[in-house]
């Protein structure tokens, strides 16, 4: 899922300051199993928005937001949401746009979107995949190190690991030190270390 943050209320305001009456929409997938996006952010951010002069004529939580025809079907029939000068979105820049695309609004970000992530309990995400396009997940053994490697390589260590772990940070594991332990283990590291992984595509 998409892990977004909250944004920073002094910029939330700031690209506020010449609009008065808002509405503010949520999302019920991504964000608001990040807590994000959901009734509570919500209602936070209303009150948020009120205590700094706005008006919140209404909210709205998209099922999920970055379905356009969600937005058009839930949004645009929508009485405050007609009426308000601009839209708070409390979802990732997918759900912004999707309801940007679909109507005449300012769309204002409340989050920021991180990056793709697992949950491995609620608030602790680990960031597995950076959606690049060409999946090399068969060849190292189901681990990403275009994601989990500082530096992204994709034929082996840079040699700077200490003890396991990243030359970079030293609390994260070093994704070819692992990669390279799974290989020993189904026994392809040799076939691993005669391969080469070719740069991924880009388009
Ligand atoms: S190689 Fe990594 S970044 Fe690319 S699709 Fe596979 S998991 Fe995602
Ligand atoms: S120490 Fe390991 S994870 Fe860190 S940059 Fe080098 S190869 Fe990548």
């Amino acid at each position: 899922m998409i892990i977004t943050i909250k944004k920073h209320h002094d910029e939330i305001l700031k690209t506020l300051e010449n609009f008065r009456t808002i509405f503010i929409t949520g999302c019920g997938s991504c964000a608001s199993k990040c807590g994000t996006g959901n009734e509570k952010a919500v209602a936070e951010m209303k009150e948020f928005l009120e205590r700094n002069g706005k008006e919140v004529l209404g909210s709205f939580i998209l099922d999920s937001a970055c379905d356009m025809r969600l937005a058009k079907r839930d949004l645009l029939k929508n009485t405050a949401f007609k009426e308000a000068q601009a839209v708070v979105m409390l979802s990732c820049g997918a759900g912004n746009q999707s309801v940007k695309e679909v109507s005449d609004k300012i769309v204002i970000p409340g989050l920021e979107s991180r990056y793709v992530g697992s949950t491995e309990r609620i608030g602790i995400y680990r960031q597995f995949c950076s959606i690049c396009g060409t999946c090399i997940l068969a060849e190292t053994e189901g681990i990403c190190p275009r994601t989990r490697c500082a530096k992204s390589l994709v034929n082996g260590p840079c040699g700077g690991f200490v003890d396991g772990k990243c030359e970079t940070d030293q609390t994260k594991d070093c994704a070819w030190v692992l990669i390279f332990e799974k290989l020993k283990k189904s026994g392809k590291l040799q076939n691993f270390l005669n391969n080469y992984i070719k740069p991924k595509n880009n388009f």
